[in-house]
């Protein structure tokens, strides 16, 4: 046993008896899931109950709870502690006369749809894959596509937290209004999320086809066609040669005007076997294709469960802007090809409808997101960013919270009107700032 693995050990050995310390991690740095990221800490306690946790906040003086560390930032980091809570992913009550589902936050969506689906429910909407936490994607807004979709946040209805003192605070869509609405998406400010209650619906299928080489010019003369023709639409491009190489058109079999999977699509041609976002990549990981109907949590993803996803040593960015300029702003960063190209995995552009969370990118304006996966090179990726950000900045583009930016914290608090409220409600709860991190300071609470 190294010196390493022994403090740690160590450190496991000696916390809190209510806390199970699993030394599972004991022989790995604890980084993010692109490895990108050290945490600053390897400190971490894995809670199996609310009484636990309920200790483990009383006890520390500053965390972060970690959920399926899949940001590219240091939003999760902490230098002192990481609070766990992924033992505890059970659902806690499904509501079918309510419409509702109560699970225990650290479940990941993985874990929730097939069961859901199992009772004859679905949820409105999934992120490009199923392996992340609830809790985590949505106190960071994270999102799908369709332009009648809000981000996942929008699906919360009830949230409880423990709160810096240790209280366990309730907060509901019905009862507590413009207080819910700023928690939703809180940043890990607020409070340790123990449980979240989301809307559901009933179950459905759904397809998905793909079609290649979309011209640039159909984007520009149809965009708006070309998002509604769907119930998730999201157009892959690398910036070349005047095209989007792949779009992916999810429809549901219950819609009124299911898609109708013509062998052209404003220019593009139907693909004839199952694509991966990077054409060149099996497209093995990837969710069916080809129109071959599915349950709704096998096709809103692109990456299926049980498979890693995405291309996986990678770094990811990702831009909102308004609705109105979706086209302008395609079109700027299609001027920046030269530059992007060569740093560039692929990009992706999506739509998500407006919301009224006040954290949220979307909150009242609906979004197109202009998103980059990028190859690991942080050195290139840091130059590039603020260039794509001054290209976006007349249209106040707002960057995903769980990704990399560079947006300063002034033009964050420019674009976030209800940020001087939001940091009033997060001191409440958190006074003294136990949930605060190096992210959070610099990006929020110094703003
Ligand atoms: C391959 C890949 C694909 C992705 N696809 C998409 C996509 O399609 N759309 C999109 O919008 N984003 C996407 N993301 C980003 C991702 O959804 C977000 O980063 C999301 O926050 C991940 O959740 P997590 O649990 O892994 O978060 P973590 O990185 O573990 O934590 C994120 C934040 O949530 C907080 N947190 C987590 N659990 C709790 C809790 N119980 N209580 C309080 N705070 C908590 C943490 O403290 C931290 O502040 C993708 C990321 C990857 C790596």
């Amino acid at each position: 046993m190294n010196k390493r693995t022994f403090l740690k050990l160590f450190a496991a050995l000696m916390a809190s008896p209510s806390i199970s310390s699993l030394p599972a991690w004991a022989n790995e740095k604890l980084k993010n899931w692109a490895g990108n990221l050290e945490y600053s800490t390897d400190r971490l306690y894995s809670a199996t109950s609310l009484t636990q946790i309920r200790d483990y906040v009383k006890k520390e003086n500053k965390f972060k709870v970690l959920g399926t560390r899949h940001c590219f930032n240091n939003i999760a980091d902490s230098t002192n502690s990481f609070l766990s809570l992924k033992s505890m992913d059970k659902v806690v009550d499904l509501d079918a006369a309510a419409h509702t589902v109560t699970i225990n936050a650290g479940m990941t969506y993985g874990q929730l749809c097939p069961y859901l689906d199992a009772k004859g429910f679905a949820l409105h909407n999934l992120a490009s894959l199923p392996h992340i936490s609830v809790a985590g994607a949505v106190t960071t807004a994270t999102h799908g596509s369709g332009e009648t979709n809000g981000n996942l946040a929008t699906a919360v209805s009830a949230l409880e937290l423990v709160t810096a003192s240790g209280d366990v605070v309730n907060l509901s869509r019905a009862h507590e209004g413009e207080t819910f609405l700023a928690a939703v998406v809180g940043l890990g400010a607020i409070g340790v999320i123990t449980k979240v209650t989301l809307d559901i619906q009933p179950t459905y299928t759904m397809r998905q086809y793909v079609y290649e080489n979309l011209p640039l010019a159909a984007v520009n003369d149809h965009f708006d066609a070309i998002e509604s023709s769907g119930y998730s639409v999201s157009l892959f491009t690398d910036w070349q040669k005047q095209r989007i190489n792949e779009v992916w058109i999810k429809t549901r079999d219950d819609q009124t005007h299911p898609f109708e999977a013509t062998p052209e699509f404003f220019g593009a041609t139907k693909a004839k076997k199952n694509l991966h976002p990077i054409a060149e990549l099996s497209a093995e990981n990837c969710t069916e294709q080809m129109g071959v109907p599915g349950p709704w949590y096998e096709r809103l993803p692109h990456f299926r469960m049980g498979f890693t996803p995405s291309a996986g040593k990678e770094l990811q960015s990702e831009y909102f802007v308004p609705r109105p300029h979706a086209v302008e702003a395609i079109l700027a960063i299609e001027r920046l090809r030269d530059q992007v190209s060569p740093h560039l995995l692929i990009s992706e552009i999506r739509a998500i409808a407006a919301d009224n969370l006040w954290m949220s990118p979307c909150y009242h304006q609906s979004c197109v997101t202009i998103h980059f996966t990028w190859k690991q090179d942080w050195p290139a990726v840091s130059q590039l960013l603020p260039v794509i950000e001054k290209e976006l900045a007349p249209f106040h583009a707002r960057p995903h919270w769980g990704k990399l930016f560079k947006t300063s914290p002034a033009v964050l608090k420019s674009i976030y009107t209800q940020m001087p409220a939001f940091i009033e409600l997060a001191k409440k709860y958190d006074p003294q700032g136990k949930f605060r991190n190096d992210f959070l300071n610099e990006n929020i609470f110094a703003s």
